[in-house]
């Protein structure tokens, strides 16, 4: 059995899955929020909760915001801020009594995507999270890429590339730049540029819907979103030349990207043709608990 844990800032969501991957038990608990140790405590509990239920004992794996420093051996750039520069790895495994594998969230959907979702079968997956923030997670061979500083598939806080003068420098982020791809593609960022043309207040949700209708200042702003996802997306197609990219996050249930980004980005990608595809997530929600259970091959677990 492989238990996959999703630590997100208000809940925490424990699922529990059988050799074939047939969920056997799920679980979700309020993150006892800003308290280290009482989040430890959780943890155990829940694991614990679903292992006795079960009447077996299971490997566990967590897909945790931000990342184990393989410098520090610390927790970084978590926006549960209690995590960071916190030993986690080792007092997890300290409470559990056993060996935990960790990944980034991010690195976990593209986890899941790529093992039986909606990227199963190709080599190399880019997973990109568009939601309140901007992440990635790069999959090769159905193995997390994790890299030397474990940032491997972080493109949010990258420039948002071929400004035009209105995009430059761009709007600041809290990393200390200006003009990240976050401040542009990520849910906030969409209704912040959405405000600047306007003076509409509307979440992404709304723009994406009024532009459905045929608001034309919505569409706009969508279109404007479409092109920059489309260049931001022709650098990682550069550098990493993924088969398929699954797009995750609030935003990534806008239907018409899937049709509209790939037909922009044949302008901005280095190759005469571009095969690449864009496809939507098949496991939504659930791909968080389901990657951290995949850090686990099923033949390492009983
Ligand atoms: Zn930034």
């Amino acid at each position: 059995m492989r238990i996959g844990i999703d630590l997100g800032g208000t809940k925490i969501e424990a699922a529990a899955f059988a050799g074939d991957g047939r969920l056997l038990l799920r679980r979700r608990i309020a993150t006892p929020a800003g308290d280290y140790e009482a989040t430890l405590a959780a943890l155990r509990r829940l694991v614990d909760e679903v292992e006795a239920e079960l009447g077996r004992r299971g490997t566990v794996g967590i897909g945790m915001p931000g990342a184990l420093s393989p410098a520090s051996g610390l927790v970084k750039n978590a926006n549960s801020t209690c995590l960071n520069r916190r030993p986690f790895d080792r007092d997890v495994m300290a409470a559990l009594g056993r060996p935990v594998r960790f990944a980034n969230d991010a690195n976990c959907f593209a986890l899941s995507e790529a093992i039986d979702g909606a990227a199963r079968g190709a080599a190399v997956v880019f997973g990109a999270i568009l939601g309140t923030g901007v992440g990635g997670g790069v999959v090769v061979d159905r193995r997390v890429l994790t890299g030397v500083n474990a940032i491997a598939g972080e493109w949010g806080h990258s420039p948002l590339p071929w400004p035009d003068d209105a995009e430059r420098p761009g709007p600041p982020c809290y990393c200390g730049k200006a003009g990240c791809i976050e401040t542009f593609l990520s849910g906030p960022g969409l209704a912040q540029d959405h405000w600047r043309a306007t003076g509409e207040t509307l979440d992404a949700a709304a723009i994406a819907a009024r532009a459905a209708k045929g608001d034309a200042a919505a569409e706009a702003s969508l279109a404007r979103y479409e092109d920059r996802l489309a260049r931001s997306l022709a650098t990682v197609i550069n550098l990493l030349d993924p088969e398929v990219i699954v797009l995750g996050g609030g935003l990534g249930q806008i239907a018409r990207l899937y049709e509209r980004v790939p037909r922009l980005w044949g302008a901005y990608v280095f190759s005469d043709a571009v095969t690449t595809r864009l496809v939507p997530p098949q496991h939504g929600d659930s791909s968080g608990v389901r990657g951290a259970a995949w850090l686990w091959a099923p033949e390492e677990a009983e």
